[in-house]
Parts: C-alpha cells; sequence; structure tokens
C-alpha cells in the first residue's frame, strides 16, 4: 500500500498496479521493477512505496530498510544475471526523470561497454581548495548530525 500516492507520478501508478511493470520484490515498504529501458537486462528500480521525490525526502525510518534491500537485490541481481559486478545510483533532481525515488541496481560486467559512464574527472586545484571543500562539508554534517 502506498499511504501518500500522487496520481501524477509514474512510479505511484506502478505501485497502485495501475500501470504495468515487471517487479521482482515487493515489502510493505519497498518496491523493485525491472526498468524498461535497461542499461543491460536486470537493470533493476528499488523505490519507497510511499512517494517522495528524492533521497532527502525518504523519512529516516525508511534509509535503513531501503539500504538493507538494495544490498538483498544487488545480490540477487548479480547471481540471477551472473554478473561479474553492478552499479547502484540515484538521481537527485539532475538528470532525475521521474520524481519518485528509485536507485538503479545495474548488473556488469568487464567491458561492458559502460566504460566512460562517469563524467570526466577533475582534479582539485591545489591542496589548499580540496581541504575548502572538504572542511565545508565537514562543517555541515556536524551541523546535521547536532
Ligand atoms: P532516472 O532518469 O529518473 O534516474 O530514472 C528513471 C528510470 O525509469 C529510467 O531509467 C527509465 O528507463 C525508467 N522508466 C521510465 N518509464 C518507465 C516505465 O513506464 N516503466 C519502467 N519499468 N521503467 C520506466
Ligand atoms: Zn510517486
Amino acid at each position: 500500500m502506498n499511504r501518500n500516492p500522487d496520481p501524477d507520478c509514474l512510479f505511484c501508478r506502478i505501485i497502485s498496479q495501475e500501470v504495468a511493470a515487471a517487479r521482482v520484490y515487493e515489502d510493505a515498504d519497498l518496491i523493485a521493477f525491472l526498468d524498461i529501458r535497461p542499461l543491460f537486462p536486470g537493470h533493476v528500480l528499488l523505490c519507497p512505496r510511499m512517494h517522495c521525490p528524492t533521497l532527502l525526502d525518504l523519512p529516516h525510518e525508511l534509509v535503513g530498510p531501503m539500504f538493507s534491500k538494495a544490498q538483498l537485490l544487488t545480490k540477487a541481481v548479480e547471481l540471477a544475471l551472473e554478473a561479474e559486478g553492478t552499479f547502484l545510483a540515484i538521481n537527485n533532481r539532475i538528470s532525475q526523470t521521474v520524481p519518485h525515488l528509485h536507485l538503479h541496481i545495474v548488473p556488469r560486467r568487464r567491458k561492458d561497454g559502460l566504460k566512460g559512464f562517469f563524467w570526466p574527472r577533475a582534479k582539485y586545484q591545489d591542496a589548499a581548495a580540496m581541504e575548502a571543500v572538504r572542511a565545508a562539508i565537514e562543517q555541515q554534517a556536524r551541523k546535521l548530525t547536532g
């Protein structure tokens, strides 16, 4: 059951079975189904049943269960697809095409063609620039943990 379905949300409509999807896992809080346009066969999307747009909106009590089921499904995907590894990703707002939180679980193999999938990497200008960024994030994390 979805406690707060959004009628305009595609994944809420999948969760309510208004839209069909190839489900691979479900429990009271979470659901996983095959991505309709997979990077590779076995590409799974794991979502909370409740409508929440991004990871930052996920209620604290669901963070643990979601990561725990991510681990379970990663194992299931690797075993089922005889994958050598997996790639997990969440788009928050930028590059997010469906605004209902979902974790991509993608089976990977060596030389599977996803090399270069990531954006080009850069270097910090110098140690001071890296330290400024490190300190800013540390400060925000401290504030958030109170
Ligand atoms: P995002 O771009 O938001 O990170 O990922 C959204 C994903 O949803 C895409 O990988 C896309 O292929 C998948 N998707 C879009 N529409 C549907 C659909 O109707 N059914 C399923 N199963 N997946 C969908
Ligand atoms: Zn939704």
